[in-house]
């Protein structure tokens, strides 16, 4: 596989070195140069969810990895799930959150920890991000326990829900978490100061595994094969896929899975109030606004990082513009799709139920919708309780981990305090 710079077309990188360095020079993002087609792909739809997520990546990624690495890294990273609801009679719902952190960035987390870990060849790295929630725990359950590779997550103290932050702060092992006193844009800049401090970013060979990582995308495209799958065989060639988006990892995926031939008829960008794309799709003009608080709140991103390579997408002629549309869902318009869903028998929370208004309101006669699932109910629990006036149980890991005590350090916002904590933690390891 060979990838691009989409900022620098000089700068060019293989998959092993894209998954390493992240992010290109300039900031930019890594591309495919080739997206390949796929001949069978109704024999791949008959087969299991791993052994057909194999081919996939084998077709991505070719042959340029040790063999048997890609069956590796998939049977460790793919070790739950990925049902298809029926909601009503023409619309259905992929739930991506049966991993160990509930939610979708399971996927996509695991497989890059999986990859790092194998192409990091025995040389110790420190992960470092910021998180407000969900990237959070995904990354320190993805890394938790593999040899060589040390976590060090930030997130604000206080400032994220209590059963959120025990998700990934009661690991233990090489997964170090810090309580910063400040907010989430503190943190996030502690995170680039580091990185721009050759005594941590060289002495502890940092690497940020953050959600712009190729590898993530190319775990993700796996699970729209499932999903389409599991959607009747007379039903494929009219599925509209409606896929709540923050950065839109997930929704480049959905498209890169439709270049390779996955039968998709179209797909809808459905946002919450920060509608930057939706109004972009409309006007064509790229006018962010400042990010508002909503309840679907892992989807509060107003410049969204990964657009540029859906603008590849279509600008490289891989897929027609008309095969996106956008749509924005209000905060009432959530409130009223979750006790839709509710009335279907279909219990919900406010990332999917965006999806799911959009979808309802943008399907036209013949089609078939279905939205992805991107959390479990249970991650969002003050907030579903409050709207469907109904307790929820917990399920199993979050159950557990509510009873566990949190290890994290708290530390001030101040950089020298963050770089003397992981130069004393890490220097030596
Ligand atoms: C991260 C996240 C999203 C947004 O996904 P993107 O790939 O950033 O568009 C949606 N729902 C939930 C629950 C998330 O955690």
């Amino acid at each position: 596989m060979e990838l691009v710079n989409l900022k620098d077309a000089g700068d060019t990188a293989s998959f092993a070195e894209a998954v390493k360095r992240g992010l290109g020079k300039n900031q930019g993002l890594y591309f495919p140069t080739r997206i390949p087609t796929l001949e069978n792909i109704d024999d791949l739809l008959s087969r299991p969810f791993a052994e057909r997520s194999i081919e996939v990546l084998k077709a991505l990624i070719g042959d340029e990895l040790p063999q048997g690495m890609v069956e590796a890294v998939v049977n460790e990273a793919f070790t739950f799930p990925a049902p298809v609801e029926k909601v009503t009679d023409s619309i259905y719902t992929l739930e991506l959150f049966h991993g160990p952190t509930l939610a979708f960035k399971d996927f996509g987390g695991r497989f890059m920890a999986q990859c790092l870990s194998r192409l990091s060849e025995g040389q110790p790295v420190t992960i470092l991000t910021a998180t407000s929630g969900d990237t959070g725990a995904a990354v320190a359950h993805a890394f938790h326990g593999i040899e060589n590779i040390n976590v060090v997550i930030l997130f604000p103290e206080g400032k994220i829900s209590p059963l959120q932050e025990k998700l990934f702060t009661t690991l233990g092992d090489n997964i170090h978490t810090v309580a910063v006193d400040g907010d989430f844009d503190a943190c996030q800049a502690l995170v680039k100061t580091a990185f721009d401090d050759p005594d941590v970013r060289e002495g502890l060979h940092l690497n940020s595994a953050n959600s712009i990582n190729i590898s993530r995308l190319l775990a993700q495209v796996c699970y729209y094969f499932e999903a389409v799958s599991q959607v009747p065989e007379e039903e494929r060639s009219n599925l509209v896929i409606s896929v709540p988006s923050g950065n839109f990892g997930n929704l480049t995926a959905g498209m890169i899975a439709k270049t390779m031939g996955l039968p998709i008829k179209r797909f809808i960008a459905a946002t919450n109030l920060n509608d930057t794309v939706p109004r972009y799709l409309k006007t064509g003009e790229w006018a962010p606004k400042a990010t508002v608080a909503t309840m679907s709140n892992a989807m509060d991103v107003s410049q969204p990082n990964n657009w540029p390579r859906i603008e590849a997408l279509i600008e490289q002629g891989y897929l027609p513009a008309d095969c996106l549309r956008g749509e924005s869902v209000d905060e009432e318009y959530t409130h009223l799709a979750m006790r839709q869903l509710a009335q279907l028998g279909y219990t919900s929370e406010p990332h999917a139920a965006v999806a799911y208004r959009a979808l309802s309101h943008d399907l036209n006669e013949g089609e078939v919708g279905l939205f992805l699932g991107t959390a479990h109910p249970a991650k969002f629990r003050e907030t579903v309780e409050n709207v469907l006036g109904q307790p929820l149980s917990l399920p199993k890991p979050l159950a557990d981990v509510a009873a566990k005590t949190s290890l994290a350090v708290p530390l001030s916002a101040e950089y020298e305090d963050l770089k003397a904590h992981m130069l004393a933690l890490l220097k030596t390891k």
